[in-house]
């Protein structure tokens, strides 16, 4: 769509960042110009009836943060963060998983009433991620609906057991 194309515009895509063969997709100049459109279309992205099924965003440090706080102001509905390890109090889950490029450890918060949850990230990439996240959330107790993302790219990842939501595909 005409929207599509003009938000994969302002994205750039830079080669061999961080590490040589990796193409780095800078997604931040479309939250600079372009903020209000990327909520506009990320709800768009979701069917009907799915926000009112759900309870709160869960949110990936650090620009899952980002999206699911512009979500939250726009709908009123509240977010649970996941966090690098060491920045929540006890009690805590955490996991570890390996990443595109490393290894990254997330935590969520203990002792929550389980909710209907809607997980928010920027970019789906090799799943790493957004897998560790949905599984904290299902071991914390959450049912997850589905995944929220800007950008999904569908060639680096598995299915993944949950709908994946999106408004641009790489
Ligand atoms: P995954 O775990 O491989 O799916 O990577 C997802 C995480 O790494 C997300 O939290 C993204 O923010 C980040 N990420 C992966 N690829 C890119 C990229 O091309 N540009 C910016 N961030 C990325």
């Amino acid at each position: 769509s005409r929207r599509q194309h003009d938000l994969w515009k302002a994205i750039r895509t830079v080669p061999d960042f961080p590490k040589p063969g990796i193409d780095f997709y800078d997604i931040t100049p479309l939250l600079l110009d372009h903020v209000n459109e990327v909520i506009d279309a990320m709800l768009a992205a979701l069917p009907d009836g799915l926000l009112e099924q759900i309870d709160c965003f869960v949110a990936v440090e650090a620009r899952g943060f980002v999206f699911a706080s512009l979500l939250s102001g726009r709908l009123g509905k509240g977010m649970v963060l996941l966090r690098k390890p060491g920045k929540l109090p006890p009690p805590v889950a955490n996991k570890s998983y390996a990443l595109e490029y490393g290894s990254d450890t997330l935590e969520i918060q203990g002792g929550m009433a389980p909710r209907k949850v809607l997980l928010v990230d920027d970019i789906l990439a090799t799943g790493g991620t957004l897998n560790t996240a949905y599984h904290l959330c299902q071991e914390a107790g959450h049912d997850v609906a589905g995944v929220l993302v800007l950008l999904d790219l569908v060639d680096l990842h598995k299915p993944f057991p949950v709908p994946v939501y999106t408004v641009l595909e790489g």
